[in-house]
């Protein structure tokens, strides 16, 4: 990759985790789900080592960097099998919103921990009435003498179990218009009133989603992110370009990985006269395929993270949620492709592909579905009216 898109500090940084990945591997993930754990010793190292934090500011223990750095961590331990999901939630959303718009105690308090790792926190936003279209969202504070109380049900939200807080999205009535807009809300694991039931998924992954109840929730003033007069969308926003791009981070990773194993097990495998595999051009073309389109979206993921960093927020949106379609396109592809490519072994447990089949739809889906970004592009982009 030339220097004009990675610097050289970007090429040892991706040298250095591709090796911690390495040392991890598949193997300690797919042991993770199976004996229902979440990969504590990987957030632990990675942690010590400055990766979750690389974008969080240098004076709270940050690394001082940006998106670009942040993506380059996810993408590498995925594409070496262990991806952290939490990730996309812990310091790229939560670490962000309070970085730039959180008061100097919620600085103190949540960003040294969420950039060494000895913190974490989950993101609520989806509601099960509400689900793709978060402007219904239900989930209300209203001011109780100095405290909030919150109401309202989320669901499908990772890692909750996990994290010692979630950002959770609710509305607050704005005291001159009387309209809900939106606030961020940090509610601690253990708060009373704060329950949460794990979901059955068909997923194999080491993170759990939750269905969440928020029952007459109190929390103290200081649990609102920022001020109370400055709330509102472009606080939300701020999370949601870095939960897209590290969404093709995600992505781009897995893709990786599958293309990998498919591509070691093209070059060896016989079953003509001599040719692996590889050499016939149905495996190889399509391989191939999976690759351009993988280092395509790559391309998107970095424009995004560059104009995220530059503080360019409506353009970082627009190529934000490209990255974020073309990486879950490619990786759908990329699975589908490497899982045909192994024949039945694509389907045994011991080579560990087919159970990416669901890994990688759920990149289609969350954290905003393909649909909502074509939606997105016709509207914004390319300015057709809307159906809905
Ligand atoms: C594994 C996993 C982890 C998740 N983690 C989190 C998390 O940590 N925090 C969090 O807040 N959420 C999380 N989510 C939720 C995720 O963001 C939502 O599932 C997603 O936004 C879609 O919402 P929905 O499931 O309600 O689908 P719906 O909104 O019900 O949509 C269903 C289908 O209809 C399509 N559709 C909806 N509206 C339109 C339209 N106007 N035009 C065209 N098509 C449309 C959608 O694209 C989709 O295919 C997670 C989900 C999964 C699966």
């Amino acid at each position: 990759m030339s220097t004009v898109l990675e610097t050289e500090e970007h090429k040892a940084l991706r040298a250095a985790v591709a090796a911690l990945g390495k040392r991890f591997g598949r193997a300690y993930t797919t042991d993770l789900f199976r004996d229902g754990e979440h990969p504590r010793e990987l957030w632990e190292e990675a942690g010590k080592l400055g990766y979750l934090g690389v974008n969080l500011p240098e004076q709270y223990g940050g690394g001082g960097g940006g998106m670009a750095e942040l993506s380059i961590v996810l993408e590498e331990l995925g594409a070496a099998g262990s991806p952290l999901l939490m990730m996309v939630v812990s310091p790229a959303i939560c670490g962000t919103v309070i970085a730039r718009f959180g008061t100097d105690e919620q600085k103190q308090a949540w960003l040294p921990g969420l950039s060494d790792g000895s913190l974490s926190m989950s993101f609520g936003i989806t509601e099960p009435d509400a689900g793709s279209n978060s402007h219904r969202i239900t989930t209300t504070a209203r001011r109780d003498g100095g405290d909030w109380v919150l109401t309202g049900r989320k669901v499908f939200i990772s890692g909750v179990d996990i994290s010692d807080a979630t950002l959770i999205v609710g509305r607050t009535e704005d005291a001159r218009s009387g309209n809900l807009k939106p606030c961020l809300f940090i509610v601690p694991r253990d708060t009373p009133g704060f329950t949460r039931t794990p979901i059955d998924m068909e997923l194999q992954a080491a993170e759990k989603q939750f269905e969440l109840v928020l029952d007459d929730v109190r929390l103290p003033a200081g649990a609102l992110v920022g001020e109370e007069a400055d709330t509102g969308l472009l606080q939300l926003f701020a999370g949601l370009n870095p939960e897209r791009i590290m969404g093709a981070a995600f992505s781009i990773g897995m893709g990786r990985y599958a293309v990998d194993k498919a591509v070691d097990y093209a070059r060896t495998r016989t079953v003509w006269k001599g040719a692996p595999i590889g050499s016939h051009q149905a495996i190889a073309h399509p391989l191939a395929q999976a690759h351009i389109e993988l280092e395509l979206a790559r391309l998107m993921m970095q424009k995004a993270a560059r104009l995220y960093d530059d503080g360019d927020d409506i353009g970082a949106g627009e190529a934000a949620n490209m990255a974020k379609y073309a990486a879950a396109e490619a990786c759908v592809r990329a699975v589908d492709q490497a899982v045909h490519t192994l024949g039945g072994n694509g389907l045994t447990r011991e080579y560990g592909l087919a159970s990416l089949i669901t890994a990688a739809r759920v990149s289609r889906i969350a954290p905003v579905s393909r649909e909502m970004i074509l939606n997105y592009v016709s509207h914004q982009t390319l300015g057709l009216p809307k159906s809905y």
